[in-house]
């Protein structure tokens, strides 16, 4: 498969990038998009960088813009995190999200929520407002709750296109797939996994004061079973921030993202190596491959540097730099 990453830290003319986020790394190609939704998408990823661009231009920390940013996609039902979300096996839309501070190392988490609007806000919650990191369930449903954040019905989070999507793969979903997946085999299963678009939100920021934070927010992979639940709301995992590093939000296959911890293994990198950031990014995206996943990843360090990279034919994706440039992407080949 091929790396893409995009990036910038040439020396000469360096652009420092604020604000990087993704939508969710797959299979996402021109041919099958409609110049329609294309504009749809990529209106939405410039409001949301937007959207986080005032937060910090306004004197805000990283973590409220990444919360702020995260929302826009959050509400939009084109991507698989609140509205829009991925449905499981069973029928329902489970969230799962993560957010961390660069500052202190302070970090909250959800997952398999069904009930808060903005998962990503509840994530926040957990970070500020309990002593834990990571809360499951009805239990962080009713936490968030309490914490006063907005509560919906469980259908507020359906679509028609994710509903569709997870009666596909209830089709492929055969004895056979089954089976495939004990024999540990490359089956039609990793064929489907592969296929996936997957829609993931996430976002990286870098305020004025130097902070830096993450987030990333998921209604995790169609047809999940069991309580699934991805790398998305694992810290170290699908998210991580550290201001002596990086920030990082993950997307793709996140049984690979969690065995290979990318985003705090790309700190790591960075840390102890002294590797660039997409250095870092490449080389973490190559385990991720070489083990048979799939999927991207934003990182942007303390200095400003940022990539964008992915091993799939796509990513939503943009990033603004601290004169307010936008830079908006979806296919891998531009
Ligand atoms: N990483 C997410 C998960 O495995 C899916 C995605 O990024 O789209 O839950």
């Amino acid at each position: 498969m091929l790396l893409i990453a995009i990036s910038c830290s040439d020396k000469e003319n360096r652009k420092k990038y604020v604000l990087v986020i993704h939508g969710g790394a797959g299979t996402i190609e021109r041919a099958s998009m409609t110049p329609e939704k294309e504009i749809a998408y990529k209106q939405v990823l410039e409001e949301a960088v937007q959207v986080g661009y005032q937060a910090i231009q306004a004197g805000k920390s990283a973590v409220d813009a990444v919360e702020a940013t995260v929302h826009v996609m959050e509400n939009s039902p084109l991507f698989n995190a609140g509205k829009g979300a991925v449905f499981t096996h069973e029928g329902r839309n489970e969230l799962d999200a993560a957010i961390m501070d660069g500052r202190n190392l302070m970090a909250g988490a959800i997952a398999g929520v069904t009930r808060v609007r903005n998962p990503i806000s509840a994530a926040r919650a957990v970070m500020e407002k309990s002593e834990h990191v990571l809360l499951s369930g009805s239990g962080a449903d009713s936490f968030a709750e309490q914490a006063g954040l907005e509560m919906v019905d469980p259908s507020y989070f359906y679509t028609k296109d994710r509903w569709d999507g997870l009666q596909r793969a209830l089709e492929l979903d055969s004895v056979e797939a089954a089976q495939e997946r004990k024999n540990h085999q490359a089956s039609s299963l990793n064929a489907q996994m592969i296929d996936r678009k997957f829609g993931t939100v996430g976002c990286v920021a870098l305020d004025n004061k130097g902070d830096l934070a993450a987030g990333t927010s998921t209604g995790g992979m169609t047809n999940k079973k069991f309580g699934r639940i991805g790398d998305a709301p694992i810290i170290g995992a699908g998210t991580y921030a550290n201001n002596e590093s990086v920030a990082v939000s993950c997307t793709g296959w996140g049984e690979f993202y969690l065995r290979n911890v990318v985003a705090y293994d790309l700190a790591a990198l960075m840390s102890y190596k002294s590797l660039t950031v997409q250095e870092a990014a490449a080389r973490v995206l190559k385990k991720v491959e070489t083990a048979g996943g799939n999927g991207g990843l934003i990182a942007l360090d303390k200095h400003g540097n940022m990539t964008m990279s992915f091993n799939t034919t796509g990513m939503y994706r943009a990033a603004i730099t601290d004169d307010g440039k936008v830079e908006v992407y979806i296919y891998e080949d531009e």
